[in-house]
């Protein structure tokens, strides 16, 4: 059983139909899902199931699938506290309608794009990274002071200057050919599925990257820097939130 994740070719689908393949203790499996799975820093969605017999059930988050042989994609939707007693209503093959809390989605993918942007302002590894509906938090594997006022307006100037954000597939061959696209130290990209997703941000920006964006930086909106620290002797830790 895989689960198709739809918001890898579309991140504004906001529901879909979906068919359950498992049920069991860490919540519900389905066939396809517009469900983002916590990974990549970025936080996994929450939203409702809802039955055939309009039964919802409130998903309070969304995480990889951990049974033996899962592949990247595989998906559970994790009930919120309360909803377990709502499972009885529902078995294997039964098609559900999955909706993601738009809002707070909309939240994730503005601030994960804005890290890309950060990025591409600070030329240094990341070592860490994620990304909640409040706030991004970005640490940078640096000895070098991080100027805040500097990089907010730099920040702002990739923002307001509405750089197209887009998706391009390479194959695991030519991702191994091109080391240098790796921004992040501890992640690596996930090769093994046959091809690496990448994302660009025209003139801006291009790494491998399995997250969900917005289409334009434009759409990040204001945010502001609201702490640069000293997280370690060889790391400096930026945490950015909407103004
Ligand atoms: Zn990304």
């Amino acid at each position: 059983m895989s689960t198709r994740a739809l918001f890898r070719e579309d991140a504004y689908l906001t529901r879909c139909e979906g068919s359950v393949v498992a049920i069991d203790e860490l919540g519900i499996h389905l066939d396809q899902t517009v469900f983002y799975p916590l990974g990549g820093g970025q936080a996994g969605d929450a939203g409702t199931l809802t039955l055939a017999d309009g039964t919802r059930i409130e998903i309070a988050d969304t995480r990889k699938a951990k049974f033996e042989g899962a592949t990247p994609d595989d998906a559970v939707h994790v009930l919120a506290p309360g909803q377990e007693a709502l499972l009885a209503k529902l078995a294997v093959g039964d098609r559900v309608t999955a909706e993601i809390d738009w809002e707070r989605r909309y939240r994730h993918m503005r601030l994960h794009t804005a890290t890309h942007l950060l990025c591409a302002a600070l030329p240094y590894p990341v070592d860490g990274c994620s990304i909640t509906s409040g706030y991004a938090r970005m640490d940078f594997a640096t000895v070098e002071p991080i100027e805040r006022e500097e990089l907010e307006t730099r920040l702002r100037e990739l923002i307001g200057g509405a750089h197209p954000v887009a998706t391009e597939w390479i194959t695991d061959q030519e991702m191994e050919e091109r080391p240098e696209l790796v921004r992040t130290m501890s992640v690596k990209p996930p090769v093994g599925m046959g091809r690496v997703r990448l994302l660009r941000i025209e003139g801006i920006d291009l790494q491998p990257c399995g997250g969900t964006h917005v289409r334009n930086t434009s759409e990040i909106g204001e945010l502001r820097i609201a702490k640069v620290e000293k997280k370690s002797a060889r790391t400096r830790r930026l945490v950015i939130e909407f103004a």
